[in-house]
């Protein structure tokens, strides 16, 4: 009867994973402390909630849950998975540089591929491709997002200046992301033209 004993231990020992950065827009992921994380402010909870509505109306009771926090030692946004537990972490000061320059719309957009990467992993779509890599997926569910986000007077302009002026390091170049958003933002029903209008005045500001 001995080798049962050995087998328990076999399922025992695989349980602690580390944390997985699967997402970091911007630069100085490495220098991130986890022991720092603090709760968000009420203007990122307030868009969280913004960003929340749209989500739910794609994924209902299957959308994966997770926590928002603020870090000042986190690169800009980031996607940790912690042992299937999500969080997504932002930087103060970046949220508030980015918010001068693109307003409400760029944040949610931001926060949108973040957690473009959670459904990426938990959801599927017609209109993704195989060829794309994790970058462009959650880009892709950004443009989903974008669709059932009421973007206001400004149109979509500065979320995508948003998503075009903060990419991670391992991003494509814009030429080859903007078309995935696009695909994302109309496979979710999204309409072209108003897309198309807003990528052809980009709100990059310096
Ligand atoms: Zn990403």
């Amino acid at each position: 009867m001995r080798p049962r004993f050995i087998a328990a231990f076999a399922i025992l020992l695989p349980l602690s994973a580390a944390p997985e950065i699967v997402c970091a827009l911007g630069n100085g992921a490495a220098g991130y402390k986890p022991a720092e994380d603090q709760r968000p402010s009420p203007d990122a909870m307030q868009l969280a909630g913004r960003l929340n509505a749209a989500v739910k109306s794609i994924c209902g009771q299957n959308c994966p849950t997770m926590a928002l926090f603020r870090n000042a030692t986190a690169p800009n946004a980031m996607l940790i998975n912690d042992s299937g537990q999500a969080k997504i972490v932002y930087s103060p000061q970046f949220l508030s540089a980015a918010y001068d320059r693109f307003g409400d719309v760029g944040i949610v957009a931001i926060m949108a591929h973040v957690l473009g990467h959670a459904l990426d992993g938990t959801l599927g779509a017609s209109w993704i491709k195989n060829s794309w890599t994790a970058e462009l997926r959650a880009d892709a569910w950004a443009g989903c997002i974008l669709a059932k986000t009421d973007t206001g007077a400004g149109g979509l302009e500065p979320a995508l200046g948003a998503l075009q002026s903060y990419p991670s390091p391992a991003h494509a170049g814009w030429n080859q992301r903007l078309p995935v958003v696009r695909a994302g933002y109309l496979g979710c029903a999204g309409e072209p033209a108003k897309f198309d209008k807003a990528a052809r005045t980009p709100a990059v500001k310096n």
